[in-house]
């Protein structure tokens, strides 16, 4: 099915400068990047952003991770992208991803782990539509 997807590259990626080589291995899967921009988020906007993570022991160290410094987001479209999407990242955990995944070669830890990215219909709509509005995402 063709569908949407957002991908954040996390303070980290952008600091490591792994921007190109996340977009590099999307495009290498014939996923197109419809919609990109730089965004640097408060702390109440990455809340709002990780809100069903709320109350978890996690959340306001990645909260503050997040806000920490830009990150890059895109919605990216194509055939199953959601899914393929979420293989190219690897688990969230770098121990526990795959060989070749992005995660396992760039993560430094659990939190800092580079990128983001949708992990279901739902969840994408909420999330592209929590950071583009429709003049800025070209559909074909
Ligand atoms: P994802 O869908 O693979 O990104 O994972 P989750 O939705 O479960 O978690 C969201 C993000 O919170 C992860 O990508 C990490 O950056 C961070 N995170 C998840 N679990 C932990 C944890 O146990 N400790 C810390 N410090 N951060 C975590």
């Amino acid at each position: 099915m063709r569908e949407c997807t957002l991908s954040i590259v996390k303070p980290d990626g952008v600091a490591n400068n792994l921007i190109g080589e996340v977009i590099r291995r999307v495009e290498a899967k014939n996923i197109k990047v419809i919609a990109a921009k730089m965004i640097l988020m408060t702390k109440e906007q990455a809340k709002g952003f990780y809100a069903v993570h709320e109350g978890k022991p996690f959340f306001e160290s990645v909260t503050d991770f997040m806000s920490s410094g830009p990150c890059m987001v895109m919605v990216l479209e194509g055939e199953d992208a959601i899914s393929i999407y979420r293989e190219l990242m690897g688990a969230t955990n770098k121990d526990n991803a795959k060989e070749g995944t992005i995660r396992r070669d760039f993560a430094t830890d659990i939190e800092k782990n580079v990128v983001h990215g949708s992990d279901s219909t739902e969840t994408a709509e909420f999330e592209i539509r929590y950071f583009f509005n429709s003049l800025e995402i070209q559909k074909r």
